[in-house]
């Protein structure tokens, strides 16, 4: 075998193994790739299979959603019917309800163009083709007016039409009453919504203006009646009190006239029966001239102080009896006199106060007048109040008491007579003068009557001058009534006193009432009454002026007010003006005490005595103490020359050694003085205490007369006195001394201190 030209058999077979294993490889790399590309196709396919599932789920799921939408929309859509038909039936209900009523109703637009209207709203119009939707207010009223639907009265057709459409432009629209052509009222409410639109309602009022007519002629008739009755009643108590007053008179002159105790006992029945019936006629007779509008008031200027003071007065024997005080308390700064009638006034006064005593068992009744000027007129505001502290009126009570014959009834109360008018009586008369009253009261504790009244002062308010001279300058009160105290601080302060209270004379004793000018005390106190008070201070030495308050002036002898030296006895209670004339005359008393002591009258001798030593003057003073001589002291040379100047004396003792000035000094200066002014010379007579040589000549030379030596003797005295004593003057004692009741004026020092107790100074 060759190998090179024929290709052996191992050579084909190393061919065919090597093609064998080249295809063997092919295959293997074609069989990778075909299970690689195997494996992209799986994957891709499950890609694809994953995405359909997705796309199903999707699908499954907005076909449910649609589903559930579908029947949403067809919920919503019978919910809309039903709410359709909802709304229909409530419209129809209300438009039923509204076609029911007998009121008329309607709206208009913004545009005040009727938009609907009921059948009775359209019925007012009696069935007019133009009141339509579309018409507007304005246009409607018109053809109210045109068709003579509505009657206007007196007031033209023109002006109704305006004032109409202008009250619909109003913010609030006021309901307006409308009476028709067939004697109809209607009232008109309109009211005007946020959008504009305007709900009109008018109501049939016919039956009840009927009504208020029927009740107003009731009323007229009843009243006219009443009237009537009224004047009836006045003219028959008129009627009565003619012939009463000749009951009264008569049996009051079958009382004077001889009669034995029986029979003045009889006569004395009738008469005070007589006159009681006269109060009771008097009341009715009042009342029913009130109501039969009969009474008339006379205004005049009076004096409203006084009236009260003089109410006060006459009921001061019945308080008395009781014990009651009654006070007044005036407004400092109040006019006292009035325009009105003062009839009426004292009638309302007398039956508040007379009241207030009546139903007052113990303590007090008060009247307190208050008011105000009214800006720019001569008008005050008045208030006048009557307190007691009485039994009391209760609560359920006290509306009850101003009417007609009503008494409060209960047992407390029933022991009291009248006849339950006088309230009423006098409720109406305040009426009348345009004034209001009131009252305020506790059961058990008291009281308090008020009214207002508005009158004119009869001057203008002028200032009232309640000053006093200036010799009162302090004062103490003294009284067991706290009230009285305060109104008595309040006035004594306002007439420019420094002013301090006491409760009690031992409290006004403890606190050395000489150092007041003046001392106001009541008479009715307990523990110390006044009298026994005045005694005491005046056994203190007190030289103080008094003045005694009491409500019975008459109950007090003279005598005891003379042996206590009391100024003046005051009736309680106590006017502010009658206080102030009696502090002005104990200001004049004073004054002319003052000047007997300052300014000697001509029938005294006047003697200045210049003397340092103070026992020297007291021995000097008692040795002249029997003889009606008028000495000035002066404790220095400068006071001698002073005095000199002030008392002008008949004759001057001097003293020689003394300090600030010596006697020889003043002695000069005096000549001096009397050469300036043309004077005569006095007569000096020296005193010295030792005589010494030559002493006599220094003496004279200065101007001294002539000298005495201490210790001085009475006998050398009288002759220097006698010897110089002027012509027409007599020294022995003839008039009487001045009396204690006007305080001796003080030095001024120990005046002007401020009295103990005293509150702040007054201005
Ligand atoms: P009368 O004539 O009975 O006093 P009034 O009209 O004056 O009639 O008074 C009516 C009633 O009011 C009295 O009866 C009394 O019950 C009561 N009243 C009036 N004032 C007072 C008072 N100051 N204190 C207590 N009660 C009083």
């Amino acid at each position: 075998m060759t190998k090179e030209q024929s290709p052996s058999l191992q050579e084909l077979l190393a061919a065919e193994r090597r093609a064998r294993l080249a295809a063997e490889q092919l295959l293997e790399t074609k069989h990778a790739e075909l299970t690689r590309a195997n494996r992209r196709l799986g994957l891709h396919a499950r890609q694809l299979t994953d995405e359909i599932i997705q796309q199903r789920r999707q699908v499954r799921e907005v076909r449910t959603e649609a589903e559930a939408l579908k029947g949403q929309a067809s919920q919503a859509q019978k919910d809309l019917e039903r709410a359709h038909r909802q709304a229909t039936v409530a419209e129809r209900r209300l438009w039923d309800a509204l076609e029911t009523i007998q009121d008329g109703f309607a709206v208009f637009n913004r545009r005040d163009q009727l938009l609907i209207a009921n059948r009775s709203y359209l019925s007012l119009f009696d069935g007019l083709d133009g009141i339509r939707p579309g018409i507007t207010y304005g246009e409607l009223l018109q053809l109210l007016l045109n068709e003579g639907v509505v009657d206007t009265g007196t007031e033209a057709a023109g002006a109704w039409h305006d004032a109409m459409l202008a009250r619909w432009t109003g913010e609030t629209i006021e309901p307006v009453v409308l009476r028709l052509w067939n004697d109809t009222y209607v009232k008109l409410m309109d009211r005007r919504g946020q959008d504009g639109d305007l709900v009109s309602l008018v109501l049939d009022i016919t039956d009840t203006i009927r009504y208020e007519r029927d009740i107003e002629d009731a009323r007229q008739r009843a009243e006219a009646a009443a009237r009537a009755k009224a004047a009836f009643l006045a003219n028959m108590s008129h009627e009565i009190r003619t012939p009463m007053n000749g009951v009264v008179g008569m049996s009051e002159l079958l009382i004077e006239s001889d009669l034995d105790e029986e029979q003045r006992l009889y006569a004395e029945t009738i008469k005070n029966s007589a006159e009681a019936l006269l109060v009771i006629i008097n009341d009715v007779l009042d009342y029913s001239k009130i109501e039969a509008e009969k009474l008339v008031l006379h205004p005049e200027p009076f004096d409203l102080e006084r009236a009260i003071h003089e109410i006060l007065v006459l009921l001061q024997s019945s308080a008395a009896d009781k014990g009651i005080d009654l006070l007044v308390d005036y407004d400092m700064f109040l006019p006292t006199r009035f325009v009105a009638d003062p009839g009426r006034i004292r009638q309302i006064l007398t039956n508040l106060i007379g009241n207030a005593v009546k139903f007052t068992p113990a303590g007090h009744v008060l009247v307190r007048v208050t008011g105000y000027a009214e800006e720019g007129s001569p008008r005050f505001n008045l208030h006048v109040t009557v307190e007691d502290t009485g039994i009391g009126i209760a609560a359920d009570k006290l509306e009850l008491i101003f009417g007609e014959f009503s008494q409060v009834e209960d047992e407390r109360n029933r022991q009291f007579e009248g006849t339950g008018l006088g309230l009423a009586i006098t409720q109406q008369l305040v009426g009348m003068m345009g004034g209001e009253i009131w009252v305020d009261s506790v059961p058990g504790e008291g009281s308090c009557f008020g009214f207002q009244l508005s009158i004119d002062a009869v001057e203008p308010p002028l200032p009232q001058d309640f000053s006093l001279p200036e010799r009162l300058r302090s004062a103490m009160v003294v009284d067991d009534l706290p009230i009285n105290r305060m109104i008595l601080e309040k006035q004594l302060s306002a007439m420019g006193l420094r002013v301090a209270t006491y409760r009690s004379a031992g409290a006004a004793l403890n606190d050395d009432p000489g150092r007041f000018d003046l001392v106001l005390f009541d008479n009715d106190m307990p523990e110390m009454d006044g009298l026994a008070f005045a005694e005491r201070m005046r056994a203190k030495g007190s030289g103080s002026a008094l003045i005694l308050m009491t409500a019975n002036p008459s109950h007090l002898a003279a005598q005891e007010q003379e042996s206590r030296a009391i100024f003046a006895v005051v009736q309680k209670p106590l006017l502010r003006r009658d206080l102030h004339m009696k502090l002005r005359e104990l200001a004049a008393a004073m004054q002319a005490a003052a000047a007997v002591a300052v300014l000697p009258p001509r029938q005294r001798m006047r003697i200045l005595a210049a003397e340092d030593n103070k026992t020297n003057q007291l021995v000097f003073s008692k040795m002249l103490k029997q003889l009606d001589l008028d000495i000035t002291f002066a404790n220095d040379g400068i006071e001698a020359v002073e005095k000199f100047q002030s008392t002008r004396p008949h004759l001057v003792f001097m003293d020689i050694s003394m300090p600030r000035m010596d006697g020889k000094e003043a002695t000069r200066k005096i000549r001096g003085i009397e050469q300036a002014e043309g004077l005569e010379r006095t007569p000096i007579c020296a005193l010295t205490a030792h005589a010494m040589d030559g002493d006599d000549q220094g003496i004279l030379e200065a101007g001294l007369d002539f000298y005495l030596t201490k210790p001085l003797r009475r006998p050398e005295i009288l002759e220097r006195i006698r010897a110089h004593l002027p012509e027409g003057i007599e020294i022995e004692p003839t008039e009487p001394p001045l009396p204690a009741a006007v305080p001796a004026p003080r030095p001024a020092a120990a005046a002007a201190q401020p009295p103990p107790g005293d509150r702040a100074p007054h201005p």
